[in-house]
């Protein structure tokens, strides 16, 4: 059983995600309800394994980081998200010509290659919006909350600058829906990715092997996460490496499994790390910030 979690824990998540979607999908199921649950299955799954398989015991305990944390989650999944959602069709619809959505997505293509092509985008979106937030300075304020976090843990998967979440939304979702991307393709891509996610901080002592060099894994993006610039200017992708692969930015050995730190690099250059979620996200509007 233990192997069997260690190993194979992420196709046993994408595969039971993307199973129920398609059975959904065929038999008339609120979809994106199939996606939150599927979600919420493989988050908790994570969370209580932490309890049994950690990759770091010390990073079971809080590092004064709890309310943080649990406040950004709450503010993304409560707030930001729901405004995102309700804004981006809206916003679609206004920049539109009067005819309606661009016909250029390829909707005529099998349904898991039509999920396929738009995960597939979303990925291309992510990895340079994330590594324009490492590489402008202004956006790297913003993307330092994500940063400052020094341990790794499930509920990091939440602990995003709602401006830095925006900005991954515009640049990754508003195209499909200028071009007419359908829903449940979108749905369907949510299906595939969310499980990725919500494993992808979790503090599990897993071994993807091979998925490693496919999926964003938690192994993989836990040098992301490292104090170093030389490795945590890596591994951009959101779920899957292949853009990282793709641009030279890829960083994985099955020799060393983890970087020595996690967190902001250095002493931060003046990043209120520590400070109240509030005082962070503030940060963004003191001198110190975007001229380091
Ligand atoms: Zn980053």
């Amino acid at each position: 059983m233990h192997t069997l979690l260690t190993h194979h824990l992420y196709p046993l998540s994408v595969g039971g995600s993307l199973a129920a979607f398609l059975t959904g999908r065929a038999l008339g199921w609120p979809l994106e309800l199939i996606v939150v649950a599927c979600s919420l299955m493989v988050l908790a799954s994570g969370a209580l394994l932490e309890r049994v398989m950690p990759f770091e015991a010390r990073w079971r305990t809080p590092h004064g980081d709890g309310r943080t944390d649990a406040v950004s989650a709450v503010t993304l999944i409560g707030l930001v998200d729901p405004a995102i959602k309700a804004a981006l069709p809206v916003l679609a619809v206004a920049l539109l010509p009067d005819s309606g959505a661009l016909p250029l997505f390829p909707t005529g293509v099998p349904f898991l290659l039509q999920v396929l092509l738009a995960v597939a985008w979303i990925e291309f979106a992510k990895y340079w919006s994330h590594r324009a937030h490492h590489t402008v300075t202004a956006l790297w304020w913003l993307h330092a909350l994500h940063h400052s976090s020094q341990r790794l843990y499930w509920l990091n998967n939440f602990r995003f600058h709602p401006l830095n979440h925006l900005l991954n939304a515009l640049a990754s979702m508003l195209p499909l829906w200028l071009i007419g991307a359908p829903t449940d393709v979108l749905l369907g891509a949510a299906a595939v990715t969310q499980p990725i996610l919500m494993l992808q901080h979790a503090n599990l002592d897993l071994r993807s092997g091979y998925l490693n060099r496919i999926f964003s894994t938690n192994e993989v993006h836990r040098w992301h996460h490292s104090t170093r610039p030389d490795e945590a200017n890596a591994n951009f992708g959101s779920v899957f490496v292949l853009w990282d692969r793709v641009f030279g930015t890829y960083r994985y050995s099955n020799r060393s499994n983890a970087p020595a730190g996690v967190g902001l690099f250095g002493d931060g250059g003046g990043y209120p790390s520590g400070q109240s979620y509030a005082r962070q996200l503030s940060s963004m509007f003191t001198p110190a910030c975007c001229h380091v």
